[in-house]
């Protein structure tokens, strides 16, 4: 299948589009059709991915690796978890990072090394809130052709995924920017169009806008909504974190895939653009404020160009709230004392939306089964979550590693002189 650019330009070729990352004529790289599939989808994680991916990946020079590329890049588990008899919890924190985003990172990583030739060497730079930067450090940790050099702000993520951030060493160099996280992304993007810096290093994209990183995402929404049929449970609805719009975009997309998905209610933060969009229909971008859930601090969310490029009327599709810390931190606590599970900041978003349909006004919200997705593992937020539960929290055994060795990140003044200095 071939892509287009959301501002018009291509078609291009879908591995061409994964090389590349970012559209060209500035736009977002899309699929120029959404393939209806009716199955079979096998019955693995791996199979039911690569079974989706597929017709996505029809005649383009990666059809024939996709098989392996999935196997290498999805190689942990998804399970949904039931939390009472209405409220699944699919969780999506058991790669090496933690985090959802490891989805993504792997299966990039793994198109990008099979695209480019060994001989070649590339900078993979990367600006990140939190979770990116590790999933993105950990893809290419010793991957031959390939260097990582990742940026965040300084004192603005949690002390373990500071830790996890500079854990890496060897091929991937950590810089602790004096500033913020969108000073972050704005020295990627001003390094990115400079053409002697790009050219000279090589650099390539991760950042979440890739189609290697969104179209992965889709493959645990496949196997959900397949294991949920499976267990002769009702079509299940989704409340999914949000903050860039890349997770729930691969939702939407699944759904438009023809699984059996049904409601899709994205969670924000007091970053309340995609709320306020939907609600009024106008896009207003504004400066990310700090909140508890910080991998969801976007004021500017990249894939909301995608939202309304595929659908006329976005507010058709899909819904949104907002949800301030307080209520973070309270949901972390209720959802600990009613049920024992121990949710991140950023999935507590999304628990919160659920509970307010459950006991609102709309028996269609009332009814049905429900998933939260949980985007991180809550030990990465130990500091956040450990006082609201008064317990330590068990860390899963990848992180543990990470955490385990010694960490080490270089101060950067947000400059793109001092960028360029880093990289040479
Ligand atoms: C990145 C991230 C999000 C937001 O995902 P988007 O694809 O940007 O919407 C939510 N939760 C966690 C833990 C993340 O790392």
């Amino acid at each position: 299948m071939k892509v287009v650019s959301t501002r018009g330009t291509g078609p291009v070729a879908l591995s061409a589009a994964i090389a590349k990352g970012q559209a060209p004529d500035g736009g977002l790289f899309m699929p120029q059709e959404i393939p209806v599939q009716t199955g079979p989808w096998g019955d693995s994680l791996a199979e039911q991915a690569t079974n989706a991916m597929a017709p996505f990946f029809a005649g383009d020079a990666l059809a024939s690796d996709l098989q392996d590329i999935v196997r290498d890049s999805l190689s942990f588990q998804a399970p949904t978890k039931w939390l009472d008899e209405h409220t699944g919890l699919l969780e999506l924190f058991w790669g090496p990072t933690a985090a959802f985003k490891d989805f993504g990172a792997r299966f990039l990583a793994n198109c990008l090394s099979r695209l480019f030739g060994p001989q070649d060497q590339h900078t993979v730079l990367v600006a990140t809130s939190g979770d990116t930067g590790a999933a993105v450090a950990a893809a290419f940790h010793r991957r031959p052709g390939f260097r990582v050099v990742v940026l965040y702000p300084d004192n603005r993520v949690s002390a373990r995924q500071a830790h996890q951030l500079g854990a890496f060493g060897d091929n991937v160099t950590t810089y602790r920017v004096d500033g913020t996280f969108d000073d972050c992304q704005r020295l990627v993007k001003s390094a990115f169009a400079d053409p002697a810096l790009t050219e000279a290093h090589g650099l390539v994209s991760a950042n979440s806008i890739s189609l290697g990183r969104l179209l992965p995402q889709m493959s645990y929404y496949v196997h959900a909504a397949l294991t949920a049929r499976e267990a002769g449970r009702p079509t299940p609805n989704f409340v999914i974190p949000t903050g860039n719009l890349g997770n729930a975009f691969a939702c939407l997309l699944a759904r438009e895939s023809g699984l059996p998905i049904g409601k899709v209610v994205l969670a924000s933060n007091d970053n309340r653009v995609i709320p306020d969009y939907l609600q009024t229909g106008r896009y207003e971008p504004r400066d990310s404020v700090a909140t508890l859930a910080n991998a969801m601090d976007v004021g500017a969310p990249s894939n909301l160009e995608r939202l309304r490029h595929l659908f006329a009327k976005p507010a058709d599709v899909v819904r949104a709230q907002w949800v301030d810390d307080d209520t973070i931190r309270a949901t972390i606590g209720t959802t600990f004392e009613r049920t024992g599970e121990i949710i991140c900041p950023h999935t507590a978003c999304a628990m919160t939306v659920r509970q307010r349909l459950q006991n609102g006004d709309e028996p269609a919200d009332r009814e049905g089964d429900w998933i939260v997705v949980a985007t991180a593992h809550a030990a990465k937020f130990a500091d956040v979550v450990e006082p609201l539960i008064g317990q330590e929290i068990e860390v899963p055994s990848s992180l543990r590693e990470l955490l385990d060795r010694p960490a080490h990140a270089s101060p950067l003044s947000p400059t793109l002189d001092a960028l360029a200095a880093a990289l040479r």
